[in-house]
């Protein structure tokens, strides 16, 4: 009785120990997932109650695993065998058969599966090294290096990664509206100086007469959006054929003067309350993407004098949406005076801190909209 009470003690105490030690350190782990001899790479790796997770529709490329998603149900066949996991009731099944847990989960719209689960039932073998943080899939009838010789490479691979896993704490886009202007010209040189990127939502009705400064902006690499040709809050958003009419012809302007496509729009004053579905509709049918923002620095309200409290609105939501765990964070600003007083030191901040400024990468979209729509 004596000696259960003691093991049972230490359990506690150790657990106790290891959760205030894992709380303590707060230095991000990076994990790795290596397929044969190699490392692979994902855009997000999840440690869920200590399970490893990691996007489908990633290692399905990988492992050349087929799935498809149908009616919400995403059915993954292979080797003669079935797993299917049902977003409404979030359980994965085997063969018909509900399993007690979910190997697949779905975190903010996007499928992530279980390494160990989907390694096993497709007939791999998963070897972790803890000291790496890494878990390799292998098939003992491929050739591949041996354990050992395998963890000497990696500690070589990641060693050599060690400058790179400096790793940025999170995207964070800036997006300047209303322009062009010569605030825009000003903007620019900006963000040249810092070797910064950036994203602007013009105007139609004054990108003609200002046709070097957006050829400026192009060259020097930022992205160019579409703020609708009036920003008339009454045009604009009179009908569902006004609204998508302002936006194709904001985005041709721009394909006509840069040779550039303006797929995505921000809405003047943003989308919400805005936009109806039919609006929303006629977005989607003509391709366009759409941004609100994660931080908005509420220039427009302040004089040149107060440049500092546009800073001070950026630090604060910046460090905000960041301990939300948010990886892309926008922030709004305008082409205006004020805002260009408060630009050197918001872009310093910014990149004293550790975040990557990033232009908007069609080919990369974020779905960022106040609508909460996945489709946009
Ligand atoms: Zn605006």
């Amino acid at each position: 009785m004596k000696r259960y009470l003691i093991i049972f003690a230490a359990f506690i105490i150790s657990t106790i120990f290891s959760t205030t030690i894992g709380q303590a350190a707060a230095v991000p782990v990076t994990y790795h997932i290596a397929f044969q001899d190699q490392l692979l790479d994902f855009s997000d790796i999840k440690v869920i109650n200590q399970d490893t997770k990691v996007p489908l529709e990633e290692i399905a490329a990988d492992l050349d695993i087929p799935f498809e998603i149908e009616k919400g149900i995403t059915y993954i066949r292979k080797n003669g065998i079935e797993i299917s996991y049902n977003e409404k009731s979030q359980l994965t099944a085997k063969d018909a058969v509900v399993l007690e847990w979910s190997p697949i989960v779905k975190v903010d719209g996007k499928l992530f599966i279980s390494v160990e689960y989907i390694v096993s039932e497709i007939g791999y073998k998963l070897k972790k090294f803890q000291k790496q943080n890494t878990q390799r899939i292998y098939k003992e009838d491929w050739a591949h290096m041996t354990h050992a010789n395998f963890e000497i490479y990696l500690d070589k691979l990641l060693n050599k990664k060690q400058p790179s896993t400096i790793k940025s704490k999170a995207n964070v886009y800036i997006t300047f509206d209303d322009g062009p202007n010569k605030f825009t010209a000003i903007n620019n040189s900006i963000l040249k100086k810092y070797k910064a990127k950036a994203t602007f939502f013009f105007l139609g009705k004054h990108m003609k007469k200002n046709a070097s400064i957006i050829n400026s902006v192009v060259k020097d690499g930022h992205y160019i959006g579409t703020h609708s040709m009036t920003h008339d809050k009454n045009k604009v958003y009179l009908s569902s054929k006004s609204f998508i009419n302002e936006m194709i012809e904001g985005a041709n302007l721009v394909k006509k003067m840069t040779g550039e496509d303006a797929k995505l729009v921000r809405t003047p004053y943003g989308s919400k309350p805005h936009i109806t579905t039919a609006m929303k509709e006629e977005l989607v049918n003509n391709g366009f993407k759409l941004w609100d923002w994660d931080v908005d620095s509420n220039d427009w309200k302040y004089t040149d004098k107060e440049a500092n409290k546009i800073v001070q609105n950026v630090q604060v939501g910046v460090e905000k949406a960041y301990k939300s765990g948010d990886k892309d964070i926008i922030i709004l600003l305008h082409d205006r005076s004020q805002t260009t007083k408060a630009l050197p030191e918001i872009i310093e901040w910014i990149q004293k801190e550790g975040y990557t400024l990033k232009t908007y990468e069609p080919d990369h979209h974020i779905v960022q909209n106040f609508l909460r729509d996945n489709t946009l």
